[in-house]
């Protein structure tokens, strides 16, 4: 077995995958990780270090919610108020 490779080395030409065994690695499968498309092994390997990280744990629960509210965002359902808010506010922004 060769052992060229160093495990921190990033393989060349390649992009490297985030490794969900780092807090890091975790924040950038998280959105994955909620949509159900990891693989299994990368998940449970995720989940395990969910089990020893309270920062990680605290994390995912923040992305699920912040998920669960985005989900429910219609742009049909702001109210009149809020757009008329805002179009006040971008017209004020150009100066008219
Ligand atoms: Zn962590």
């Amino acid at each position: 077995m060769s052992s060229d490779v160093t495990p921190m080395a990033a393989p060349t030409g390649a992009l490297a995958k985030p490794d969900p065994d780092a807090c890091a690695g975790v924040v950038e499968l998280v959105t994955e990780y909620l949509e159900g498309a990891l693989d299994a092994a990368v998940r449970a390997r995720f989940e395990a270090h969910l089990a020893d990280c309270d920062g990680c744990d605290i994390y995912l629960e923040q992305m699920r919610a912040t998920i669960a509210a985005a989900g429910h965002v219609d742009v049909e359902r702001v109210a009149p108020a809020t757009l008329d808010g805002l179009i006040a506010a971008y017209r004020s922004a150009r100066g008219a």
